[in-house]
């Protein structure tokens, strides 16, 4: 690789990783595996290695990912008001080194034998998948609970961790007067199926997995929700500088006989062999443990030993982290389903025999297209490996050929509409199969209705199975039917009764004061997603002129290329849509940015507010409200900071912030009074935000 490219290449897994580092801890919503994260890392580690030269400080390879950012994404409405105080952490709380190869643990023993003269152990143990924590007791109290943050400052979560039931709030026994003890704060399978069944009940994202969900969980701003998530805690590791121990198990016993919960699951091994063995039992054993585990950590034990070998900037030498690959499970496949969603693109989906997978049980996998059906070769009845990444829905990784019948057959797949028969096309850049009866086409016209309703577009009160009977009830064909069916409608349905009725008809009422942006989403353009929205409605203030645009007038806006582009253009040429957004229009939609969120007046043009604490109306609302009126919402308090705008409970670092740099501080009244006209708490925006739901057939 010449010298260029890899520089390229650095800076692009840079980019890459700190992307998804977000993603995993501050979002809690990753978007790649586990295993892939890692590869990235190792291809930057390699690389750095070979041109020392582009190692620069704040490479991912040099910090541990941060969990201290300002919360985007899909679950961040969890974590909307999170102020958590920052704290110091007194020793630094660092990464471990990870394999998933064998060979490199051999390699890790090697080395210490070869390094370490004096006689030494392994402790081996389980690598708990969770979130890590470290508690200090003061005089057998529990006094402090930090996350581990950038490693450097934590945030201050003790009223959470007082809730969580197996964290002691005081210890008994010979405990020293002060000490910190380290750990995993879990959610163990049962709470972690029970959490996301409520969640897709309340219509709401689900967690990807248990470690997501436990990481979201600690981060609440309600110590008593934190206490109904089911957490638990598990405790690995007692600072040296804590304690005055010789080896690190005689450091956890003595701690598990304070009282504290220290996994019993942990071995002292003499050499890579018995490592080996610990680790083999671990990968069969684990399916059966009641909360995820993602490896095997082995350390040296004996502390003058650690001494000896010491740390690097992210981690400690003396211990590795061996990680599992991806929980794999064999089974069956008994039929293919070919499912359609609202943009009409066509999804295969495996029906399995059921098989357990890492603490559930599956019986639907996705085959994504036709494309890598055909490369798996897949066919009824072969018997299939399925996996788990870290997203929620399993796929399918490969087939045992060995296992396959002799008569069976290749899959067709369909070249019509599974739903109204119409005939699929594809386009040349896409890998899926698309319904062209965009607009009789049942499942399409439901799936647009449902979006419609979503809470981030219109927050109409209708679920699935509402707009279901509305469609078999012959009521609705387009979301602007929604507006026409009557309270005496509604009534004649099964289960309706007059007060979820009214409040049905009363979110109809209050969808009208929605943004513009919102609406422009919830009118299902293709590929027009919220951001998109949000930049067309900024750039061309109202829908008449959208409608009016040409293909290049659209290509100015940020970020819309050629097929959003055209996309847009398209909608608003097909009679169809130009007559439902006429009787929209006639319902009092808003149509326009003005009487809407965005651009209200320019009372804050040119300031960066920062907001903290909770509001009349949600965090997003109250940003919207500042850029509204042309400020721009800043996350955290500089010299560049107008002022702070503190609601209820405001961060006490942002407050000392503001002393220090004596940047001014508003209440909510002292800010509505600076600007021009603005209602008090519009309806619309109270709710807080939830992830779309509808973007892609639901599988599950
Ligand atoms: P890690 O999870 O690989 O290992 C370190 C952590 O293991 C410690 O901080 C501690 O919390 C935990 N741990 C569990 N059991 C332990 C034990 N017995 N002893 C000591 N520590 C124990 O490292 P990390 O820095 O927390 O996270 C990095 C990893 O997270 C990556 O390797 C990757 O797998 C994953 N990640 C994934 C994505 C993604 O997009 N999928 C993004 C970022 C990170």
């Amino acid at each position: 690789m010449l010298k260029s490219e890899a520089k390229y290449r650095i800076e692009e897994l840079k980019a890459l990783l700190w992307e998804n580092s977000r993603r995993y801890y501050v979002d809690n919503a990753p978007a790649i595996s586990d295993f892939e994260y890692d590869r990235l890392m190792h291809e930057l580690e390699g690389l750095e290695d070979e041109w020392p030269e582009f190692r620069t400080p704040d490479s991912p390879t040099q910090k541990v990912g941060s969990d201290l950012d300002a919360p985007v994404g899909e679950n961040a409405e969890a974590l909307a008001g999170n102020d958590f105080a920052k704290r110091a952490h007194r020793y630094p709380m660092l990464s471990l080194g990870n394999t998933y190869s064998i060979s490199e643990v051999e390699e890790f023993a090697a080395r210490a034998d070869k390094l370490l003269t004096e006689s030494f152990s392994y402790c081996c143990e389980l690598k708990f998948d969770g979130t890590a924590i470290c508690l200090t007791y003061r005089n057998g109290k529990l006094v402090q609970a930090l996350t581990r943050g950038d490693g450097v400052q934590g945030d201050d979560v003790t009223e959470n961790a007082r809730h969580i039931s197996n964290i002691p709030q005081t210890l008994h026994g010979d405990f020293p007067e002060e000490f910190e003890i380290r750990g995993e704060i879990l959610m163990p399978y049962a709470a972690f199926d029970a959490l996301n069944k409520a969640r897709e009940e309340n219509e709401e994202a689900p967690f990807a997995n248990p470690r997501n969900a436990a990481s979201g969980s600690l981060k609440l701003i309600n110590p008593a929700e934190v206490g109904r998530r089911g957490l638990m805690c598990t405790l690995y590791h007692i600072p040296a500088q804590s304690i005055t121990f010789s080896t690190h198990d005689e450091a956890l016993s003595k701690a598990a006989s304070w009282g504290l919960p220290v996994a019993d699951s942990r071995r002292l091994c003499k050499n890579i062999d018995e490592i080996k063995s610990f680790i083999d039992y671990w990968d069969r054993e684990r399916k059966f443990l009641p909360y995820a585990t993602d490896g095997c950590v082995i350390k040296i034990n004996e502390l003058t030993a650690q001494r000896s070998l010491g740390y690097t900037a992210k981690s400690p030498r003396w211990a590795v982290a061996y990680k599992f690959k991806a929980e794999q499970a064999c089974t069956e496949l008994l039929s293919i389903d070919y499912q359609v969603g609202r943009t009409g693109a066509v999804t295969p989906v495996a029906n399995l025999a059921p098989v357990q997978l890492s603490g559930t049980v599956v019986k639907r996998a996705t085959l994504n297209n036709e494309d890598w059906m055909k490369e798996l070769d897949v066919r009824v009845g072969d018997f299939v490996y399925v996996e788990k990444g870290g997203e929620i829905i399993p796929k399918i990784t490969s087939v045992d050929l060995s296992q396959r019948h002799a008569e069976s057959l290749k899959p067709v797949f369909p070249t019509t509409c599974p739903d109204c028969g119409s005939p699929l096309v594809k386009a040349e850049a896409e890998a899926k199969w698309f319904c062209t009866n965009r607009d009789g086409c049942p499942t399409q016209i439901k799936g647009k209705m449902l979006h419609f309703c979503s809470r981030r577009a219109m927050d109409i009160l209708a679920g699935e199975s509402s707009i279901e009977q509305f469609y078999e009830a012959g009521l609705a064909r387009c979301a602007a039917d929604l507006y026409d069916i009557s309270k005496f409608q509604l009534m004649s349905l099964e289960g309706w009764q007059d007060k979820s009725a009214q409040r049905f008809l009363d979110s109809l009422a209050e969808s009208a004061s929605v943004p513009f942006e919102r609406v422009l989403f919830a009118i299902g353009i293709r590929y027009v997603g919220e951001t998109t929205a949000k930049a067309l409605a900024r750039h061309f203030g109202d829908m008449d002129a959208l409608a009016a645009a040409a293909e290049e007038q659209l290509l100015e806006v940020e970020d819309v290329g050629e097929i959003i582009a055209r996309s847009v253009y398209d909608f608003f040429r097909d009679p169809a849509h130009i007559d439902e957004l006429a009787r929209l229009r006639e319902k009092g939609l808003q149509f326009a940015v003005n009487g809407s969120a965005a651009a209200l007046s320019d009372a804050l043009a040119g300031k960066t507010v920062v907001i903290s604490g909770n509001f009349s109306i949600s965090r997003d609302a109250m940003k919207d409200l500042i850029t509204a009126h042309g400020g721009k919402a800043g996350s955290s308090v500089s010299a560049k900071t107008a002022f702070l705008l503190a609601g209820s409970k405001p961060g006490p670092e942002k407050l000392k912030k503001c002393e220090q740099l004596g940047i001014p501080v508003l209440t909510e009244e002292d800010f509505r009074a600076m600007l021009p006209d603005v209602p008090d708490s519009p309806a619309s925006q109270a709710q807080p935000e939830q992830g779309s739901l509808f973007e892609e057939p639901t599988l599950f």
